[in-house]
Order: structure tokens, then sequence, then C-alpha cells
């Protein structure tokens, strides 16, 4: 059974990774993003509430991700496991988290944290050029993963289930690494 949560700074290769490993794992990649920005496209209330905050790089508030998620996790298609990318970014999403994996009899997940430096990561959004990754937006939604999604790094340690993977290395040597890494 797989089940594993991404952390890590915009830019650290989350969504890529966690794709490659659902694919692999033939389970689904649950994308927080993923499903705001198609939520903006389709034009949906949901993408209603969620766009000024998008743009801005603040995170969405946190009840509109948590009835997402918990929405998506109650699909019988998580019966053989997950991967979680973009959430929790909160202590409170976390705990959160906590709760509906309890409720829904899904525990056991693991942790891993994404890690790359800082001018790494920047260099990284800029090249990628989607519609949120000006310059301006880019050093805000780093600000608010320094002071809201950073903590989530010591909440899981405490609990036993930081894993952390050098995510600045070559996409296959990352996946290599983080392959190691769940199976241990
Ligand atoms: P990145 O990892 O590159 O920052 P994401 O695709 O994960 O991008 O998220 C894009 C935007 O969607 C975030 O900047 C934020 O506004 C919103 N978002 C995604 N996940 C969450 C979440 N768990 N809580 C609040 N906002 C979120």
């Amino acid at each position: 059974m797989t089940r594993v949560i991404f952390l890590g700074p915009p830019g650290a290769g989350k969504g890529t990774q966690a794709k490659t490993l659902a694919n692999d794992c033939n389970i689904p990649h649950i994308s927080t993003g993923d499903i705001l920005r198609q939520a903006l496209t389709d034009q949906t209330p949901l993408g209603a509430k969620a766009q000024s905050f998008m743009d801005k790089g603040e995170l969405v508030p946190d009840q509109l991700v948590e009835e997402m998620v918990q929405e998506r996790l109650s699909l019988t298609d998580t019966n053989s496991g997950w991967i979680l990318d973009g959430f929790p970014r909160t202590v409170n999403q976390a705990v959160f988290l906590e709760e509906l994996l309890h409720k829904l009899n899904q525990h056991g997940e693991k942790v891993v944290n994404l890690e790359v430096p800082d001018e790494i990561v920047i260099a990284r959004l800029l090249e990628r050029g989607r519609k949120d990754d000006t310059e301006e937006v880019i050093r805000r939604r780093l600000e608010v993963y320094r002071s809201e999604t950073a903590p989530l790094i010591d909440f899981y340690h405490s609990r036993h289930q930081l894993l952390c993977v050098n995510g600045n290395q070559s996409l296959e040597e990352v996946s290599a690494e983080l392959k190691k890494v769940i199976a241990s």
C-alpha cells in the first residue's frame, strides 16, 4: 500500500516526481494545485473563489482545499493508495488530514520532503513560465512556503513520519532515491 505526501518548496519538482511515482504504482496522483487550476479553467464556483488567492501567490483558504481533498480521498480509486502533492500546506491542513485519514481508515502514510536550495527553486520557477510564475508572485509563494508550509517539516518529523530526498539531482536520480526511501 503506497500512501505518500509530498512536501517541499514550489519548484522542488514535487509534481513531476509525484506523477511518475503514481504512474509506477498505479495509484491516483492528487494535486491540489492541478484541481484548483482545473476549477479556474472550468469556471466553477470553487475556481471563482480560489482565483484571486492563486493569482497573488497566496494560499487558498484552508476550508476550501480541505473540502476538495475530503471529496477526492473519498472516491473508491484511493483504496489501493494515493500520492498527495500540494496538500497539506499549513499545520491546520495537516491536522485536518490526520483526522480525515483516521476517519477513512487510510492511515500509514509516508511523508517525503523534497529538498532543493532557494536559488535553484527560483531559477526553475522562472523557467517554467506558468501564469502565476512571475518574479513577484514567485517571491510571495516562497515567503508563504517559509511561514506556512515549512513548519510541517517539524510537524511530521516529530511524528517520525518524515523522509528526506535530495531534489537537487537529475529527475532520474531523484526518482531512484525516492523509491529507495519509500521502500525502506
Ligand atoms: P507550486 O507547488 O508550484 O507552488 P501548486 O500547483 O501546488 O504550485 O499550487 C498553486 C497554487 O494553488 C498555490 O500557490 C495556492 O494558491 C493554491 N494551492 C494549492 N494547494 C493548496 C493548499 N493545499 N492550500 C492552499 N492553497 C493551495
